[in-house]
């Protein structure tokens, strides 16, 4: 009889063919940065020219995978000027994370398939190593091309010029760029150390750590329905990139860290530059329908603490927990409420786009953005009762 666990799936997927190329890079790379670093230390200091070149590449190649690999070219969220794209193909050709068409095509399967240990090119279900790692050291089934769910990219003239004469750009830009640099400020090795090398192997695993850390470690405000979790940290080294968690729900969405508060410096420089013109169409997933996901989830956290509660306590349950269920109650009553309230707005609005011959249009759709703010501050007031209610649950069980 054939099994079909995912134990069996991975045996089986562990004598995939070692896919030479990338391992070569991924292995030889840090490999020799451990070696040349410290020898060069040994008898040179780090100029300064090295130093800001390494900074400045840094800075240029990790907003390519972020701005350009991840947000423009694999999740199409906005549209950018030749001269953008220029700039952020050649910065992710620099990375050495393969073309923009390999890269992007598989995310999306990553996208579709998330979690899954068959399909995912890099699921955390198959462990820390297989996601940050390992499934580009090895040809598996699950991280195959197939370039059928990128037409778009088989149809754009600069994703498909870097895919053809990927290793020819790749070797002009880490060895060329940082010669001609190191040679214009007069340290060619100190530069292709600094700027070529251990910025490329940092920038690998500072990418990779969001296929791994960021479906393994942080918060999921949004949804918990696969792994991936915001996590402040991450953010702070991939350029925004950390939250992960909104980025899974809403991946269409320009802007990874959603709260004005987060750090995202890919939204902000994305932002900036559609004021000059430069990027356009940025989408944005609607204040409410995020605002919903998110109370939903503190909903359903409130439900499962309850239900553990429940079992625990059983008939002799303490009379706070019984105050706290039945508050719980009211409050998914008035959040249905809202939320039918909420979708005859939304109803009325579409109506009135249709129309569009009122005379009274101003006033009205004036009117129904009170009311959608309105509709915004309940389902802030909803979430805010339940986030009390979930620490007098957590309390009570404390003290059981
Ligand atoms: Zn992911
Ligand atoms: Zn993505």
């Amino acid at each position: 009889m054939t099994q079909t666990s995912p134990d069996h799936v991975q045996s089986k997927a562990a004598k995939a063919p070692i896919n030479w190329p990338g391992a070569l890079v991924l292995t030889l790379t840090p490999i020799a940065a451990m070696i040349l670093l410290p020898l060069y230390l040994w008898s040179h200091s780090i100029s300064m020219a090295a130093w800001i070149t390494f900074v400045l590449f840094g800075v240029w190649t990790g907003i390519s995978i972020s701005a350009g690999y991840h947000r423009l070219w694999a999740h199409r969220t906005y549209q950018a000027h030749w001269t953008v794209r220029l700039f952020l193909m050649l910065g992710g050709t620099l990375t050495a994370q393969n073309s923009i068409l390999y890269w992007a095509s598989g995310h999306r399967t990553h996208h579709k398939h998330v979690d899954d240990v068959d399909h995912d090119p890099y699921s955390s279900k198959r462990g820390f190593w297989f996601s940050h790692l390992g499934w580009m050291l090895r040809n598996y089934p699950s991280g195959a091309a197939n370039y059928k769910n990128a037409p778009d990219l088989l149809n754009d003239r600069m994703v498909m010029f870097q895919h053809n004469y990927y290793i020819p750009l790749l070797l002009i830009t880490n060895f060329g760029f940082t010669a001609a640099i190191g040679w214009a400020v007069g340290d060619i090795w100190g530069v292709m150390l600094m700027a070529g090398l251990v910025r490329m192997v940092l920038g690998h695993h500072i990418t990779f750590f969001i296929n791994s850390f960021a479906h393994m470690f942080g918060k999921q405000p949004y949804t918990d329905e696969n792994t991936a979790r915001d996590n402040v940290w991450l953010a702070l080294i991939t350029w925004g990139e950390g939250y992960h968690n909104y980025h899974h729900i809403f991946q269409y969405d320009y802007r990874n860290g959603v709260k004005w508060w987060q750090f995202d410096p890919t939204k902000w420089l994305v932002s900036s530059l559609s004021k000059v013109g430069l990027t356009s169409n940025l989408k944005r997933i609607p204040t409410l329908t995020i605002l919903h996901a998110e109370v939903a989830m503190k909903f359903k956290r409130a439900e499962e603490n309850l239900s553990t509660a429940v079992s625990t306590y059983g008939h002799d349950m303490h009379h706070d927990m019984e105050l706290i269920r039945h508050r719980f109650k009211q409050e998914c009553d008035a959040l249905s409420t809202t939320m039918n309230e909420w979708k005859s707005l939304k109803e009325q609005a579409f109506l009135l786009k249709k129309a569009e011959m009122s005379q009274k249009i101003q006033e009205t759709e004036r009117r129904m953005k009170v009311d959608f703010r309105l509709i915004e501050q309940r389902l802030q007031a909803h979430g805010e009762r339940l986030e009390i209610a979930l620490r007098g649950i957590k309390f009570v069980k404390s003290v059981g």
